[in-house]
């Protein structure tokens, strides 16, 4: 299907996708006006499709797109240590530490769906995302222990943290100094709703901004068409489309428990852990995807819904009005589901 961006961007299949996408493009030439800016960030792609922007304007933009991303890695990267995310993570005190409003808000919202989900999605989750490999520190070669996962989940829990404002500014708590945040799971869409703020910024009513497996496009694309995003089939085998839709200015990201994960002992080890049981998901759910008006909630939500198995995810999308994409397996065989209020983004779905 020509002119769909995929979303859910698998990390070691990128060139394959952008191939597939040059592909599309070779086939059916984008009129001269379109721009594509892309790169690298945070271990993942980012892309900013833009229509009617004059050529003479590329190298400010793409400057000013690199700031805007290279700004959010020194805030929320767990993986740099000077990060200010990393700096709050080392701190060995408990008292208020100063964040931007931006780092706030981010907070806040994750803090809120954790409690939608009763839990699950919890952003203090690192010791055990550490403990099973995925983190910053080094896979394990033995399945961690009843005793680490214990010692583990000692350190985890959203109630130890909180944002506050005041007078002058926002700020960070924790009343365990061994707390750890991460950001990892929301920083993808996070990024890109900073991008679409660029583009705002820069007067652009026309664009596909996307860091990772998060997107957000307004208008239409050069072609004057509405921009069309395709949401990957759940599997590593291939690089087949699911669903294509149009996502009329708002944001989509999708979760997968297919792409990222190693096998131990002969199993599947997802990168996405249950603060409850302090274990990998393991549940038939493999893929949920997520449209909300910010790509930061979209990003929140489908990690959340992951966690929470198909018949809580869709209880929780019925109560909060989500528009939700959930893909299950069984077997070889791939069952989806929509909510209402995601048929109405659907332009196409392969079944
Ligand atoms: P991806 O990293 O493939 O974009 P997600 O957006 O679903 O996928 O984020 C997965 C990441 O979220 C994991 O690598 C881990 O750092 C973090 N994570 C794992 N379990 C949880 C959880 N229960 N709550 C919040 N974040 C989690
Ligand atoms: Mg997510």
């Amino acid at each position: 299907m020509p002119h769909a961006f995929l979303i859910r961007a698998p990390r070691l299949t990128l060139p394959l996708l952008a191939a597939l996408l040059l592909a599309g493009c070779q086939r059916d030439d984008p009129p001269a006006e379109a721009m594509v800016i892309e790169g690298h960030i945070f271990g993942t792609t980012y892309r900013v499709n833009v229509a009617g922007v004059e050529a003479a304007q590329r190298p400010a933009l793409e400057q000013a797109v690199r700031q805007v991303l290279e700004r959010d890695d020194r805030e929320i990267s767990t993986y740099k240590p000077d990060s200010l995310i990393s700096r709050f993570n080392r701190y060995p005190g408990t008292d208020p530490q100063p964040i931007s409003a931006d780092m706030a808000d981010v907070i806040t919202t994750a803090l809120r769906i954790g409690t939608l989900t009763r839990g699950k999605m919890d952003i203090t989750v690192g010791p055990l995302v550490n403990l099973w490999g995925f983190g910053p520190d080094k896979q394990p070669v033995k399945t961690p222990t009843d005793q680490q996962i214990a010692q583990a989940r000692q350190r985890v829990g959203l109630r130890h943290l909180t944002v506050s404002a005041r007078a002058d500014g926002q700020w960070l708590q924790k009343d365990l100094p061994g707390l750890y945040v991460d950001l990892s799971t929301v920083g993808e869409g996070y990024a890109t709703d900073h991008l679409a703020r660029l583009m705002e910024q820069r007067g652009i009513g026309n664009y596909l901004v996307s860091v990772g497996g998060a997107v957000l496009t307004r208008g239409v694309n050069a072609s004057g068409q509405p921009w069309r995003v395709a949401i990957q089939k759940p599997t590593d085998r291939e690089n087949a489309v699911q669903a294509i839709v149009n996502l009329q200015g708002h944001g989509i990201s999708t979760s997968g428990s297919y792409r990222n994960y190693y096998e131990l002992d002969g199993k599947r080890i997802s990168h996405i852990i249950d603060p409850d049981t302090g274990r990998p998901i393991t549940h038939k759910l493999v893929s949920a995807t997520v449209i909300a008006p910010t790509a930061t909630l979209a990003d929140t939500w489908d990690t959340g819904l992951m966690l929470l198995g198909t018949e809580q995810a869709l209880a929780v999308a019925k109560q909060q009005g989500l528009a939700v994409y959930l893909v299950t397996r069984e077997g070889d065989r791939f069952t989806s589901y929509m909510s209402p209020q995601f048929r109405a983004f659907l332009l196409d779905e392969e079944k």
